[in-house]
């Protein structure tokens, strides 16, 4: 299905905006132009409200949650960075894997799931999913997407 990205981050942008605001959060996303791309609508959605879950609920008060889209060779890239906790290096390769969870982050409430559902999604999607992060300092998941899908 054809759908339009940008209006459907604005969408989970929308549902995280009192949570955010009860935290002093501010999430910015700003796009000069929408961004449409063919993906499951519905599976699409979950990506972007467990990235943007994780990133309110591991930055601190007062911290920013920016999202960004841009065109890449044949695709999209999608660009959810925080000014959280952060990630510790040995644990980067293992919090996409199902009911992991990173010791510095044991203080909120989770499962472990959010990101192995994304992983999996992305990958039916035929896209990739990176990660950057700092520790105290904050992380960047980068996703990327083809314009369109065998699927
Ligand atoms: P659930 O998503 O099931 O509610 P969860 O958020 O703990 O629980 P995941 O979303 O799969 O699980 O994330 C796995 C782990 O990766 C988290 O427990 C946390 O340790 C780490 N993590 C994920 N996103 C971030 C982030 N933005 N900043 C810091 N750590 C993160
Ligand atoms: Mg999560």
């Amino acid at each position: 299905e054809r759908l339009n990205l940008s209006q459907l981050i604005r969408d989970c942008i929308d549902l995280y905006r009192y949570v955010a605001e009860d935290k002093s959060i501010e999430i910015v996303f700003a796009d000069e132009h929408d961004h449409f791309i063919t993906a499951d609508p519905m599976r699409l959605r979950q990506v972007l409200a467990n990235l943007l879950d994780n990133a309110v609920k591991y930055t601190p008060a007062g911290g920013t949650v920016s999202l960004n889209v841009r065109s890449v060779d044949k695709g999209v890239q999608i660009r959810v960075q925080d000014t959280g906790i952060g990630i510790e290096e040995q644990d980067l390769s293992l919090v996409f894997d199902r009911l992991y969870r990173a010791d510095s982050s044991r203080s909120e409430a989770g499962m472990g799931l959010g990101l192995s559902m994304v992983k999996a999604v992305v990958k039916a999607h035929q896209g990739t999913i990176s990660l950057e992060s700092t520790i105290g300092q904050g992380s960047c998941f980068r996703v990327e997407l083809p314009e369109q899908q065998d699927i």
